[in-house]
């Protein structure tokens, strides 16, 4: 029997998140409004940084108090110049992906897990599409939760096997984030339990609080820095930013906000080389606009393609190896060069995301190949050679797909391959009585099929 004694209900504000529109200060950590679904805010707060901590948590008082805080030791990553590429000489980065599953999400992570711990929750589901995940997935394995995610079936097999090796129960469902929202409401509905946290990425006011300390940190690093320049995506990161500064403001740390730049992807054929960037939240979206309006900055659009391009030359020239979305900065303060005039020694950029999460990407445009997969087993690639001779028509019975096979292996490894396809309901005899059988794709199977071969094939083997 679990004990139920004692469980906090409540997050222990300092000040609660308060909808201007309804006057109503809220306990829950909503980012929205349950009423009118206006964006609450959390009025700026004057605190210090505790000088004993060396991780984001010396900001604690800036955050609410939680009876259980969970670390990794992230935050106060480093900010440093670019050396060698000479149109960008100076130009300030903050290293944000080296923070401890390789981007900015750790930050919210860490409040959300701790807030998951102290409130006595013993699972968390969440949906994303991707480093927020696996975020999730490494803090929870440090707090001794459980993790359960729902990921688009179309993302990066670097960042599934990441959430994986933290123990964490992926279900890939839906071919965008939208679909994927509605897979796992419906799980919900099916699964309701009061021992499940569900922290939405957009919908979470501890998403906010956790990232704010990018702001906060940067007011202490570089007081004096006058451009920022990070990638808008679904506007938390830049929303993020903005309370933190303005939190820094109001402790003394700074006395002007920097302008903020936003760099977003012009929609074209590569938008799916940066799926992060590509999620519209309209409501903080009409946020962000007001807040580069506010600070002075403006957005900056670019296409996908420069952004893999330049990901590759911060790695060759300055050995920062980042995913094509966060390299989205690079573009944008090349454009701003041109366009706005600014100066690099005073422009910081952000960093958000380290390459490793995108290897797949990078290893098909390094190696110029359609798509390569990354821990694709000799199982998976044999059965979905035995997918396809059936799909092509070639042969429909063991020992007719053995010979188009060439032989290479038994004809009994064959015959076990068979066997689990029919098991996974992926392939059916259609004449089970005949001395032959003859073996056609379920609706399960070609569907299988097309996805393995999506995934599978390269350039010149159509
Ligand atoms: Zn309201």
């Amino acid at each position: 029997m679990k004990k139920k004694l004692g469980r906090p209900n409540r997050v222990s504000w300092k000040s609660k998140p308060f909808c201007n529109q309804c006057k109503i200060e809220w306990e829950e950590p909503f980012l929205w409004c349950p009423e009118c679904n206006s964006l609450l805010e959390i009025p700026p707060i004057n605190a210090q940084k505790n000088q004993k901590i060396d991780s984001l948590w010396a900001f604690s008082g800036f955050f609410p108090n939680f009876s259980r805080c969970i670390s990794l030791n992230e935050g106060f990553t480093s900010i440093i110049d670019i050396k060698n590429i000479p149109d960008l000489k100076k130009l300030k980065m903050k290293l944000e992906f080296r923070n401890p599953t390789g981007s900015f999400r750790d930050r919210a992570a860490a409040l959300l897990v701790s807030d998951a711990l102290s409130r006595k929750f013993s699972e968390i589901l969440t949906v994303s599409t991707g480093s927020f995940s696996i975020s999730i997935a490494a803090y929870t394995a440090r707090a001794g939760l459980k993790s359960i995610n729902f990921i688009p079936e179309n993302i990066e097999l670097t960042k599934i096997e990441q959430m994986k090796i933290y123990g964490s129960e992926v279900r890939f469902q839906g071919k965008n984030l939208g679909e994927t929202m509605q897979d796992a409401q419906e799980y919900l509905k099916k699964h309701y339990s009061k021992d499940l946290y569900v922290p939405l990425p957009n919908q979470n006011i501890l998403t906010i609080e956790g990232q704010k300390s990018i702001g906060l940190e940067i007011a202490l690093q570089n007081p004096d820095i006058e451009n920022v320049v990070v990638p808008r995506g679904s506007g938390t990161l830049l929303y993020s930013l903005y309370k933190g500064f303005i939190d820094a403001r109001e402790s003394g740390w700074i006395d002007r906000i920097p302008r903020i730049f936003a760099v977003a992807l012009k929609k074209s054929a590569d938008s799916q080389l940066v799926e992060s960037l590509d999620i519209n939240d309209p409501m903080l979206l009409s946020e962000v606009s007001r807040i580069l309006q506010e600070t002075g900055g403006k957005e900056i659009p670019i296409s996908g393609q420069k952004m893999a391009e330049q990901a590759i030359e911060l790695a060759k020239n300055e050995g920062i190896f980042i995913e094509p979305a966060s390299a989205s900065v690079i573009a944008g303060v090349r454009s701003m060069k041109e366009n706005l005039g600014i100066e690099l020694p005073r422009t910081l950029t952000l960093l958000t995301g380290s390459g490793i999460n995108a290897m797949n990407l990078f290893a098909s445009q390094m190696r110029d190949v359609k798509k390569v997969l990354w821990g694709v087993t000799a199982t998976s690639t044999k059965k979905f050679e035995i997918l396809r001779v059936i799909a092509e028509r070639k042969a429909q019975h063991g020992y007719g797909i053995w010979v188009v096979l060439g032989k290479r292996n038994s004809i009994q490894s064959i015959y076990q391959h068979i066997t689990q396809l029919e098991k996974e309901n992926l392939i059916i005899n259609t004449q089970p009585n005949k001395k032959r059988a003859n073996f056609e794709l379920t609706d399960k199977g070609k569907e299988t099929f097309l996805r393995m071969r999506e995934l599978i094939e390269v350039h010149g083997q159509k």
